[in-house]
């Protein structure tokens, strides 16, 4: 059974189609919502804060983020990290939870310049994304390819790895590299 809806995402302002806003969904000028993109400085606050990405929440020890391949073998995100039941829920309801996840955002694309290297990579298809616990992360300024930089989170050791796959966690422990 897919996770419940957490508390905190319930208590999240909802667009016109009832789609939660999360703490780093851009709006618009005219007040709409565009789940395909982040707002930049939210995000930054998120990840130097320590907030969960989606309700916004000071996070716990543990907390999750959701990424491909290239995130689970940099450790490096450029989407906040967040609060473990609030990730689950958004990995397990890509469309209802959490709009913003089904569309990986430019920005990442355009952070991705290093060769990947491990077999992890080289296993999985880039659509594939993962759902990875860890217990802490830094904020890290990051140099982009175009030259500029970025605010990025930094995470420590996985403790936990999971494929997302269908709107179903399957344990992907094994592709731990680190
Ligand atoms: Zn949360």
């Amino acid at each position: 059974m897919a996770a419940q809806l957490p508390p905190q995402i319930a208590a999240l302002p909802k667009d016109r189609h009832g789609y939660p806003i999360t703490f780093v969904t851009s709006i618009g000028d005219d007040g709409i919502p565009d789940f395909s993109d982040l707002d930049g400085s939210r995000r930054a606050k998120a990840i130097i804060e320590q907030l969960c990405g989606i309700c916004g929440r000071p996070l716990h020890l543990v907390r999750a983020v959701i990424g491909g391949p290239q995130v689970v073998e940099s450790h490096l995100t450029v989407d906040p990290p967040m609060c473990v039941e609030c990730a689950v829920f958004a990995a397990t309801h890509p469309v209802a939870g959490c709009p913003f996840l089904l569309s990986p955002n430019a920005r990442y694309r355009k952070i991705s310049a290093d060769e990947p290297t491990s077999p992890l990579i080289a296993e999985e298809r880039a659509s594939t994304f993962f759902l990875a616990r860890t217990f802490a992360h830094d904020p890290v300024r990051v140099r982009l390819s175009d030259g500029s930089e970025d605010v990025m989170a930094l995470c420590a050791r996985w403790t936990s790895l999971e494929r997302i796959s269908g709107g179903e966690l399957i344990d992907a422990r094994h592709l731990i590299s680190r």
